[in-house]
């Protein structure tokens, strides 16, 4: 077992349960842990499932996602992850996922907020949507990422619109979990503007 192996099924796990779940389904999104205590993380290489994810396929690089450990490529969205560690140092894991109840929210531009009391307690905080115009957020958008970790110390995640969400956590467990609740939220979100349409009058 290498000094990697803890981490790597952690994330095997976290990738199983979102997949499981159905935030991110065939061969899209990926996910990032960090290594404690230094300047890299594992992340998920390109192209495979999440249901695919292994020990031997995750990838150990630096935070502009160069390899320092593994084969294969690494997912392309990994100088994301890694400008996420750099500016955010309680960030343990990233989990991103194209998961369609939150694209279909983030069409609306509007924060997610205040949905329901146990989002309200568990993220006190809104879920900002940023609009950004490419398959992978780019370089120059990172300011605008920053921006949101700035205003809200602890920011579980936040939605890019026509794309899906990005979560964070302590670990990449949390990341997932919090990916989760992001998704069952914009969910519950679509069924309560129906609800407060004028549909059931
Ligand atoms: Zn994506």
């Amino acid at each position: 077992m290498s000094n990697y192996d803890n981490i790597k099924d952690e994330m095997i796990l976290a990738a199983s349960r979102a997949y499981t779940r159905g935030i991110q389904t065939g061969s899209g999104g990926n996910f990032s842990a960090r290594v404690p205590g230094k300047d890299l993380m594992i992340v998920k290489s390109s192209g495979g499932s999440f249901m695919d994810a292994n020990r031997d396929n995750l990838i150990v690089t630096d935070f502009d996602g160069t390899v320092v450990e593994g084969t294969g490529k690494p997912t392309r969205e990994a100088l994301l992850h890694g400008y996420i560690y750099k500016i955010a140092p309680t960030v343990g894991g990233v989990m991103h996922c194209h998961a369609p109840w939150s694209i279909g929210w983030a069409y609306t531009r509007k924060p997610l907020d205040g949905v329901t009391l146990h989002t309200q307690l568990k993220f006190g905080c809104p879920i900002h949507v940023l609009d950004v115009k490419t398959p992978m957020v780019e370089q120059k958008d990172f300011p605008l990422v920053k921006s949101l970790f700035d205003e809200t110390p602890g920011l579980p995640a936040f939605l890019l619109v026509d794309h899906g969400i990005v979560a964070v956590g302590d670990t990449v467990i949390n990341a997932e979990h919090n990916a989760e609740l992001v998704e069952e939220t914009a969910m519950v979100a679509f069924l309560k503007a129906i609800a407060a349409s004028k549909l059931f009058d």
